[in-house]
């Protein structure tokens, strides 16, 4: 009897998250779907579907072995895994892989063989961390030192602002061979203080496994892009610090590409190119900020493709970020483009409402300041934009704090951040009425636009369509049909009754009121 693949899955499910973290289950089996179970005489064949070709190397570079005893414990030792996998961008037919509908499907590895069925490594596909295609005939690299991260790093290890350039050339030491390499991280860009969320999960993942083993993961090189003041920095140069701390990499270095530019001019013209060159190859774990800035500028690149060359080709980490997909980067050379995509690329994007609250509630706290817990509700859910104004707003009112004593409330929040968040004219519409109204009456929404009768969403459906006619320009009719289709008569009454028990009952009155409260947070 063919059981569904669903309740296959979720037997197995129920294996893997006793066995790894919360975490690591949430990011790498919450997605994951079954969509198909083929049970014949000898074999039983399981396929799930992975939302990237990111996941099925993960999946079988960490999970291989917890994947393979699972399945077997479930189905069987003729149980085998197959993973189809989505397919983001265009693809070509590969290796006896089928492309099915925007999928492909690829076998787990074979148990017997202990190695992947499929050779991934001749997968022609772009987007395939860890793997070259070919690359130009540089000669191995061996750093002529080992040297420790203890250089000169006192006085850049805790700056957010990198380091003055030094008088002399930074990159040659008279008599010594040994460049010193400062890493140049700011100590606060932590893993620990950095608040995850579906915006930034898989790059934080992947940051994660390269800090614990630079080099050896596929995802080398590892390029974070997105928007300004989303956390790329902090990310990458969590990395750095997590492998300082740690002593994951002997010698890691954390540039921007400006500064690296700057030195590189530097170099030449002290006619020291070749010490830069070198310095550059001796790093382990290099981490270079910005690469959009090497836009334009040939010789740097150049210089940059070999250096990049040279540390890959000897295992050594390279981690990147820039403020868009490399496709979009303009002015650069396109062997250096196509290098820079050839490990994995992770986006970062502007968190979703609970991630920014967390993120300022914890500054915050980490700063020891007294907020009415209104404010960061107020705060968060205006500004949008990114995280670096999140701070600014939190900085400003504590400036303001310190200043002129009191608590930061919210009245103190509006008076003090009117220029930075424009309240007028912010209008809700019916559905996030809906959403808050639900939300404190602990109600699922989407029940107030349901059929149901029962005596608490009623209660929350009629709130809702009371505040969507104070608040909103909608018709009866307009509101009524945002409630699942009812008539405006139904709206009317719903206005009536919620005004009468706000007259009679005072603690109706008192829920009322603390939902407009909330409702005016997202409207001024
Ligand atoms: P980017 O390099 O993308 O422009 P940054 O890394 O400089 O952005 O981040 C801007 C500020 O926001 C930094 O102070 C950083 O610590 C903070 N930040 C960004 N993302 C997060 C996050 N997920 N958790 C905590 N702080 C964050
Ligand atoms: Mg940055």
């Amino acid at each position: 009897m063919n059981r569904p693949p669903d309740a296959v899955w979720n037997e197995c499910l129920d294996i893997i998250r006793d066995n790894i973290s919360r975490q690591s289950f949430k990011t790498w089996f919450e997605p994951l779907r079954a969509v198909a179970l083929d049970q014949e005489e000898d074999e039983s064949k399981l396929t799930v579907q992975l939302p990237s070709r990111f996941y099925y190397e993960w999946l079988e570079e960490h999970y291989h072995s917890l994947l393979r005893k699972t399945i077997t414990k479930v189905l069987g030792s003729s149980g085998r895994l197959f993973y189809d996998i989505v397919i983001e961008r265009e693809e070509t037919e590969v290796d006896g892989s089928r492309i099915v509908g925007g999928s492909m499907q690829l076998p787990a590895r074979d148990p017997d063989l202990g190695r992947p069925t499929m050779d991934i490594s001749r997968l022609s596909v772009t987007g395939l961390p860890g793997h070259f295609g070919t690359l130009p005939n540089t000669p191995p690299y061996t750093p002529p030192y080992a040297s420790q991260p203890n250089g000169d790093t006192v006085e850049g290890f805790s700056s957010p602002v990198p380091l003055p350039p030094p008088h002399t050339n930074p990159h040659a030491i008279p008599g010594v061979r040994k460049p010193v390499i400062n890493p140049n991280l700011n100590a606060a860009y932590t893993f620990e203080r950095f608040i995850e969320g579906d915006c930034n999960r898989l790059a934080r993942s992947a940051a994660w496994a390269i800090a614990e083993n630079p080099g050896a993961t596929a995802f080398n090189p590892f390029l974070i892009y997105g928007g300004v003041g989303l956390g790329k920095t902090h990310l990458i140069q969590a990395i750095g610090n997590y492998a300082l701390e740690n002593n994951t990499a002997a010698t890691i270095k954390y540039v921007s590409s400006e500064r690296f530019t700057s030195d590189f001019v530097r170099a030449i013209k002290s006619n020291s190119a070749g010490d830069f060159s070198q310095y550059y190859r001796s790093i382990d774990l290099l981490i270079v900020d910005d690469v959009q800035f090497f836009g334009g500028k040939e010789k740097t690149q150049e210089e940059f493709f070999h250096v990049f060359n040279a540390l890959q080709q000897a295992g050594k980490q390279i981690i990147l970020s820039a403020d868009r997909p490399p496709k979009d980067i303009a002015g650069i050379e396109e062997r250096l483009l196509s290098r820079f995509q050839c490990g994995l690329s992770a986006d970062v994007q502007m968190p979703e409402l609970e991630t920014r609250i967390a993120i300022i509630r914890r500054l915050a706290e980490e700063t020891g300041t007294q907020v009415h817990p209104d404010v960061f509700d107020y705060v968060a859910t205006h500004i949008k934009s990114n995280i670096r104004e999140l701070e600014g707003a939190l900085i400003r009112l504590q400036a303001h704090a310190a200043l002129h004593g009191g608590e930061i409330n919210l009245e103190m929040a509006r008076e003090v951040l009117r220029d930075l968040i424009v309240e007028a004219g912010v209008s809700l519409t019916v559905e996030e009425i809906q959403r808050i109204a639900c939300d404190f009456l602990k109600i699922p929404e989407d029940l107030v636009r349901a059929r149901t009768r029962k005596r608490e969403v009623v209660r929350a459906r009629q709130v809702a369509m009371y505040f969507s006619k104070q608040l909103t320009n909608h018709s009866l009719k307009t509101i009524g049909l945002h409630f699942g289709g009812r008539d405006h008569s139904t709206v009317i009454h719903a206005v009536q009754s919620v005004e009468d028990q706000c007259d009679t009952d005072p603690a109706y009155r008192d829920m009322v009121e603390a939902i407009s409260k909330k409702l005016e947070l997202h409207t001024r």
